[in-house]
């Protein structure tokens, strides 16, 4: 396997194979790219088939994150990390403290974080050996509960994006009646419900866990449906949050939704599945620009996490959203297309900045010598 001629390889600027033979640790940091601010990303931990499909997760969901801070407008970059094996089976409190030295040879270039397969109880390991690690303090979240989990602050955002999206396709000035179905109702899945079924909306949902589906049921007054019914529902809005890759060849011409908003990430099979949405008059909200929050709701642990500015930077995911929304309709692309775009001039503009000052200063030690 050629890690140089790696097709997801896109600019990344280290890409780290650590080992730990005592805990029988295993693990691939990926740092896609620091202009911004330090990689910061989850520690996934997942039964991978082999190398070869770790190495693509992470390279992937890297740039990802990066992509990801850059238009939540934070000084971060996009990191990731997997950990290569079952978290049920294999994952040792030794595995994860060997986890927090892999991250500290890093010296701080990457932060790591929760993400599937871990918690804050790894990361409390994790950070045993590292102060390189971020979403473990207690704090009060976006809903009012105290948790380290940064899900609330996700859902809130997708919450946002949703409303914007509404406003943008339907023409709504509220949720009051605005027809969602979820799919999954997860950590993530759940608060949506509870902040939509609040503002009044009408909600369908599934899982695949039947516990989860009975609680959203009582809880929401939501009206349970099988997995695979979800997509042919006639609802002003899709929210996929349980997993990738939903919209696909199969599932696009069965969509009868006219909003896809949600949290899952990479919900797109391939960026042509973007345009495909556009071409239905679907108006899809970029999975990595409404599902910020939590990545907000981390980050500002590094400079003191208070909720009103958390709050605050969660609603500016909508003002992205009205940028992109707008953009993709002026310029007659994608709105998944007009989203990359926008995150790649964000970081030109900063590597501009950034050659500018160097300049600068060469400039001053020229004339001191
Ligand atoms: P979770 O594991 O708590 O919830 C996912 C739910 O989806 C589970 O209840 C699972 O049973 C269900 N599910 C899985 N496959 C399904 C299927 N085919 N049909 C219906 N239901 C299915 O995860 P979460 O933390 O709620 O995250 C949900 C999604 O949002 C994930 O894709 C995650 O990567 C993404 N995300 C989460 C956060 C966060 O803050 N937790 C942030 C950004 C993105």
């Amino acid at each position: 396997m050629s890690v140089f001629e790696h097709p997801e390889l896109a600019g990344h600027e280290q890409i780290v194979f650590c080992h730990d033979p005592g805990s029988g640790l295993r693990t691939i940091i990926a740092i896609h790219d620091t202009t911004l601010g330090p990689a910061l990303g989850g520690v996934r931990m997942w039964p991978y088939r082999d190398e070869r499909q770790a190495l693509e997760d992470v390279l992937r969901l890297s740039r990802g994150m990066t992509y990801k801070a850059a238009l939540a407008g934070l000084a971060l970059g996009g990191g990731k990390a997997v950990i290569l094996g079952d978290p049920r089976r294999d994952k040792t409190p030794a595995m994860m403290r060997a986890m927090g030295r892999c991250i500290d040879r890093l010296g701080g270039r990457y932060l790591g974080a929760e993400d599937s397969g871990t918690g804050v109880a790894d990361l409390k390991l994790m950070a045993l050996e590292t102060a390189h690690v971020v979403g473990i303090q207690d704090k009060q979240a976006a809903n009012g509960r105290r948790s380290g989990d940064p899900s609330p602050a996700t859902a809130y955002g997708v919450r946002v994006g949703i409303q914007v999206a509404a406003a943008r396709r339907l023409g709504r000035t509220g949720l009051a009646g605005l027809r969602v179905a979820i799919q999954g109702v997860g950590n993530v899945g759940l608060s949506l419900g509870r902040y939509l079924n609040e503002a009044g909306a009408a909600l369908w949902v599934c899982d695949l866990h039947e516990e989860q589906l009975r609680r959203a049921v009582q809880e929401l007054g939501a009206q349970a449906v099988a997995p695979e019914q979800i997509y042919d529902l006639a609802v002003d809005v899709l929210a996929p949050c349980a997993l990738g890759a939903v919209i696909n060849d199969d599932t696009l011409a069965r969509l009868r939704a006219r909003i896809v908003a949600g949290s899952a990430n990479n919900q797109l099979a391939q960026p042509r599945h973007g345009r495909a949405l556009a071409e239905r008059g679907i108006l899809y909200a970029p999975d990595y620009v409404i599902n910020a929050g939590g990545l907000i709701d981390v980050a500002n642990e590094l400079t003191g996490h208070e909720r009103a500015r958390v709050l605050r930077q969660v609603e500016g995911i909508g003002d992205t959203l009205q940028q992109i929304f707008a953009r993709a309709e002026a310029e007659g692309l994608a709105t998944s297309d007009v989203a990359d775009r926008l995150a790649e001039e964000r970081l030109q503009a900063a590597r501009a900045r950034r050659h500018e000052a160097a300049a600068a200063t060469a400039g001053g030690l020229g004339a001191l010598g």
